[in-house]
């Protein structure tokens, strides 16, 4: 006889977490298909809020909490309290999560011993700029790949687990299947699947992706595409790298890690926030990993924590020494933490 147990806490919030993000990531798709993204500036031009910014936190955020009243729940966007449509709340939990163990060092966490850090879109000045329409017709760019949903979960400052919903995942494939049925050339298959959800947990380890290196010896950068400054140049440049990756979203630039198309993830910047890092670090640091400051010092996710990660972001999935041991001095002390 083998006694029924009940799920921990975490893993419960895990599989709730994947199927909101699932949610999350038709919102993001809808909003680009009905063709109006409501677009606000909030500090500058290259700092926006869309219309799919605001109807996913208020998706992930009130999904969660209606099951989780306990939870401490942080997103990036400031909105107006309102009542949330019901259209918009995701009570689904992703059975593989459940059917996992929960490792043992977080069996007895409690749902306010938990910090949630959301980001509903990663990624936004892409994904404005990633499609262009003619007559009623989308195209889409190779930018909307770039964006992410983020939700990462903190215990004792530390984050431990994390999904990333990427919406737009694999739409090059999807266009191409669709104008082969178009054609009556082709059924459905597997090709015309959009969008993936990734997820991890420390001590279990990051699915929904194939781990993968770059070839040895191969030093490629990813970094920012519409927030670049000197610092991040200079950078950059005293790392040599072979090559030079300027994409958008730091969820994405993680997903870059672990499939082997980049090295390392460097902004020597402030500008990204604590919602930007926590799911990304966990999914990085799962697969062994090290996502740090631009100083080498481990970033905190307790409530209390200031959001702007101010001394920016230095990831590796490996070989982290020989990138951390070539920040400039100068680099260094213009960053504060
Ligand atoms: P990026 O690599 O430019 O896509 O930035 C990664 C994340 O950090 C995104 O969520 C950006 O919005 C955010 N970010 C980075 N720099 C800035 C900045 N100067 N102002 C606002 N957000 C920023
Ligand atoms: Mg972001
Ligand atoms: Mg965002």
């Amino acid at each position: 006889l083998v006694m029924a147990s009940s799920h921990t806490v975490l893993m419960r919030l895990v599989a709730s977490a994947y199927s909101i993000a699932q949610k999350a990531g038709t919102i993001v798709r809808r909003v680009i298909a009905e063709g109006d993204l409501g677009i606000v500036e909030k500090t500058s031009a290259t700092d926006l809020q869309t219309k799919a910014d605001r109807l996913v936190q208020m998706s992930i955020c009130s999904s969660l909490a209606r099951k989780f009243p306990k939870l401490t729940i942080i997103g990036e966007e400031d909105l107006p309290s309102e009542e949330v449509d019901q259209e918009l709340i995701e009570d689904g939990q992703w059975e593989e999560i459940l059917q996992q163990p929960c490792p043992s060092q977080y069996r007895s966490i409690k749902e306010e011993d938990l910090v949630v850090w959301v980001d509903p879109l990663d990624g936004t000045k892409e994904y404005t700029e990633g499609y262009y329409v003619i007559d009623i017709h989308f195209f889409f760019i190779g930018l909307l790949d770039n964006v992410t949903v983020l939700i990462g979960i903190a215990y004792e400052g530390k984050a431990i687990a994390g999904v990333i919903n990427q919406p737009y995942y694999n739409y090059q494939n999807n266009e191409k299947q669709k104008l082969r049925e178009h054609r009556n050339e082709a059924k459905a298959g597997p090709d015309a699947v959009l969008g993936r959800t990734i997820w991890g947990v420390l001590g279990l380890g990051a699915f929904g992706f194939q781990l993968k290196e770059v070839p040895a010896g191969k030093h490629i950068i990813t970094t920012t595409r519409s927030h670049n400054s000197k610092l991040v140049t200079d950078c950059i440049t005293a790392m040599n790298p072979d090559d030079v990756l300027r994409v958008g979203g730091a969820g994405n630039k993680i997903i870059q890690l672990v499939e082997g198309k980049a090295s390392a993830y460097v902004f020597a910047s402030p500008g990204c926030k604590k919602w930007d890092t926590c799911a990304p670090e966990v999914i990085l640091h799962a697969v062994g990993g090290k996502l740090t400051d631009i100083h080498g010092n481990a970033l905190q996710y307790n409530k209390e924590v200031k959001h702007m990660n101010s001394a920016g972001v230095l990831a590796t999935l490996r070989n982290y020494d020989y990138y951390a041991s070539r920040v400039p001095e100068s680099v260094k002390n213009a960053l504060v933490p």
